[in-house]
């Protein structure tokens, strides 16, 4: 391991071992399916290239992204790789989606016009996906929509919807988004379907369909909400301790001295912040962990740095140098999401561009 031990910044480890460990059990898991990796955002602020390189070498061959420009650098990586575009394109774009080789998710029926009629006047079918509305009113065509007969016309590759509340697997809602889909992809009858992402693989083989869009369960978040999570944590954070110091009883900590020490005690001044993605929001709640002892926040977050407790003996020999650990074996992402009062996509796609960053196994 080579760290950039000199510049006072935290280090953030990939496991890509982890990710495709991931991918190969959510293959097995949707065993009648195509497994195509979600590689949106920076793959989840993981890193597209290292990321996608191990997919594809795991056997990943298709591959989604949210904006046609994460297509043209996915297209890069890997060149003949099948990319789908979730957003589509904008109006007048329809001709450089196919000069790259992208193919568009189609979510409107303007969409859907304008993509048969640039086919029609090339005479060029290149594919498309058909994105349905089955009940998110996010993207897709409504059934109301998909009575015109002219989308049948579509060279289209894949009819696709998605799941809103599939992280809770007794809401009524996945039955219900279930039959939606059954009945309106019964408009496309040859045409390959996808329903699932992460947490929809989970909920059992009749949501598998032909193709399963996998992201988050890739990068280790749980899949749903009561269950153990299966899957291997990929990420691992540490931060650098910049000062440890002694506080008197009274004495008040960061900003808007909203943290009084309650007495005597140790803290030390820890080099994340909230520019580092470590949220604002975990203020007086968030952990950091040494050596398997919690090292609770106090007060409030600075965009650099946050102070911790260290007055526990366990934490004693702590001095400025030493790392402390953010995102671990002690803390999941899902932990630090949940005490952050959101969820772990939003701390992976969060996670900040000053660490020096490792792929381990890539
Ligand atoms: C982001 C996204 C996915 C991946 O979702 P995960 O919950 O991260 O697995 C799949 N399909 C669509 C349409 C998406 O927007």
């Amino acid at each position: 391991m080579s760290y950039d031990y000199l510049l006072g910044k935290g280090r953030l480890t990939v496991n890509l071992n982890g990710v495709k460990e991931n991918y190969e059990r959510l293959s097995r898991l949707s065993v009648t399916s195509e497994c195509a990796p979600v590689l949106k955002a920076d793959a989840y602020g993981l890193g597209l290239e290292p990321v996608a390189r191990t997919l594809s070498e795991a056997g990943a061959s298709t591959f989604f992204v949210a904006l046609p420009e994460e297509g043209i650098q996915l297209r890069k990586i890997l060149p003949s790789a099948r990319i789908f575009i979730l957003h589509g394109f904008m109006s007048g774009e329809a001709e450089g989606m196919a000069r790259k080789n992208l193919v568009p998710v189609i979510n409107s029926v303007a969409q859907a016009y304008e993509w048969l009629t640039f086919c029609k006047i090339t005479s060029k079918y290149c594919p498309a996906a058909l994105q349905i509305d089955t009940g998110m009113s996010r993207f897709g065509l409504s059934e109301d929509d998909l009575k015109h007969d002219w989308l049948r016309e579509l060279p289209l590759c894949l009819v696709m919807s998605h799941l809103a509340c599939a992280d809770t697997p007794e809401h009524p809602a996945n039955k219900e988004q279930l039959a939606c889909f059954e009945r309106l992809t019964g408009y496309f009858p040859s045409v390959p379907r996808s329903l699932s992402a992460s947490s929809g693989i989970f909920l059992g083989k009749e949501f598998h369909f032909d193709l399963v869009r996998p992201g988050a369960a890739l990068y280790g978040i749980a899949p749903q909400k009561d269950m153990v999570n299966p899957l291997a944590q990929v990420v691992s954070l540490e931060v650098p301790v910049w000062q440890v110091r002694d506080v008197r009883q009274g004495d008040s900590v960061g900003y808007g001295y909203c943290w009084q020490a309650p007495h005597d005690m140790r803290i030390a001044t820890v080099g994340i912040g909230y520019a580092d993605g470590f949220f604002r929001s975990l203020s007086g709640r968030g952990t950091l962990w040494f050596k398997g002892t919690e090292l609770p926040v106090l007060g409030r977050v600075s965009m650099d740095s946050v102070s911790v407790d260290v007055s526990n003996p366990d934490s004693g020999t702590l001095k400025p140098g030493d790392y402390v650990t953010v995102l671990g074996s002690a803390q999941s992402v899902d932990d630090l999401a949940q005490k952050a009062g959101t969820i772990g996509y939003e701390v992976l796609t969060a996670l900040g561009r000053r660490y020096s960053r490792y792929y381990q196994n890539g």
